[in-house]
């Protein structure tokens, strides 16, 4: 009887999320891939293009959206919203890949890939800074971000497949796309050289894999041949925002140089798509290891299910949620931010809820380039008598000895 009880009590807490996930938009259900296919031909037709093309990454780069004009024939704007996207490009760059930009459901202005594609009004407030973490100050060399003892990061290039309105690098966007200097890139390898404590490099950018292939793996064999890298790994959101990307070709250039770790940026279900999860399994099967780094986006993913259905559903395509960032004081993306508490409070639920797989750290970039600082609920409390008061996932309190053994609940 007692445990048919807690049966019926742990089936009665999926309940919340069963019908949540009702309202929550996702990129692999039925209606969704009928819109995206719509407007996959419309804009197709409007770029007088084929369906090659459009599987084509260089195509879905060259014809990036970038004019208002355009992208007032693939979706509905107000006047108002022209002329807020007018003012906005006079600041700070946008383009979308066609590929992103069908993804919107146009009949949604609550769309969160609309939010985060397209430019808002709000980008034009004053508040926020333009290098928070200090980066131009933690670079000793080249192309290079070093932060951390043993690891540190190269910027490539400046260039994306698309440009996020929330971007956490938005000062390096720029107003045109480059590629880094041959030099700097040398620079940058030599120095890794030269610090035998360095064994974990991460390629970033920008996206690494705006890169053509032959320059992109140069790098990367450069650096799987210094002996002392025992990791590399490349950030990108190609697969999110053209998963044409990720051909054969870009694939078995890479995976010479094993083990390689790409961590992704999935915001929500709806990113998640046919063709991004072929791109992921094909990266998979290839021996990649695939992670997730979220960022907590107000009216975007600061919501509990949503988050938990984002990261279950990233498992079913082989991406392990590696991180939930949150989102930092930039210029331009502060009307993104959230309180921390809203983090704290999704991790909260996550615990118990979800596999633990599911459960990404929470984190914060310290400002000033002091490093992540994990967010954690706190879930204990240490007593006079020397034992301690934990909450259970349940919210359910337990009192334990010092080495763990239970006194009491
Ligand atoms: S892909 Fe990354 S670097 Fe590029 S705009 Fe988006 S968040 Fe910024």
């Amino acid at each position: 009887m007692k445990n048919k009880q807690r049966d019926m009590q742990l089936q009665s807490y999926t309940c919340n999320f069963v019908n949540a996930q009702k309202d929550i938009p996702v990129g692999t259900n039925h209606l969704q891939t009928i819109l995206a296919k719509k407007q996959q031909e419309k804009i197709l037709n409007l770029f007088h293009a084929d369906e090659n093309l459009w599987n084509n990454w260089h195509w879905q780069i060259n014809n990036r959206i970038c004019s208002v004009q355009t992208l007032s024939q693939i979706l509905p704007l107000s006047d108002n919203e022209i002329q807020c996207i007018k003012k906005v490009e006079s600041y700070f760059r946008w383009a979308i890949s066609p590929y992103y930009i069908s993804l919107i459901n146009p009949q949604n202005p609550q769309d969160p890939i609309r939010k985060i594609a397209i430019p808002d009004i709000k980008e034009l407030s004053a508040d926020g800074e333009f290098d928070p973490m200090d980066e131009a100050g933690h670079n000793p060399t080249g192309a290079i971000t070093r932060r951390y003892p043993d690891r540190l990061i190269i910027n490539v290039t400046n260039a994306c497949g698309s440009y996020c309105r929330h971007c956490q690098r938005r000062r390096n966007i720029g107003t045109q796309d480059f590629v880094t200097g041959q030099d700097k890139i040398a620079q940058s390898i030599q120095y890794i050289k030269e610090h035998t404590e360095i064994r974990d490099v991460l390629i970033t950018g920008g996206d690494p894999l705006t890169l053509e292939d032959d320059v992109l793996i140069k790098i990367v064999a450069e650096i799987r041949s210094i002996p002392h890298v025992e990791i590399i790994r490349i950030g990108t959101r190609m697969p999110v925002v053209v998963p044409q990307r990720i051909t054969e070709d870009l694939v078995n250039g890479l995976k010479q140089y094993h083990p390689i770790y790409i961590n992704m940026q999935f915001n929500h279900p709806q990113e998640i798509t046919p063709q991004s999860t072929y791109a992921c399994n094909l990266l998979a099967d290839n021996g990649f290891v695939l992670g997730n780094q979220m960022v907590l986006l107000n009216g975007i993913n600061d919501d509990k299910y949503v988050v938990q259905l984002l990261n279950q559903n990233l498992l079913k395509i082989r991406i392990r949620p590696y991180y939930i960032f949150h989102a930092k004081n930039i210029i331009g993306t502060t009307h993104f931010r959230t309180s921390i508490q809203t983090g704290l409070d999704i991790m909260k639920h996550l615990r118990g809820n979800t596999s633990g797989l599911a459960i990404p750290t929470y984190v914060l970039n310290a400002p000033r380039g002091a490093g992540k600082i994990p967010l954690n609920y706190r879930n204990y409390q240490e007593l006079s008598d020397g034992n301690i008061l934990f909450e259970t996932w349940e919210g359910k309190k337990i009192i334990l000895s010092k080495d763990g053994s239970l006194v009491n609940e």
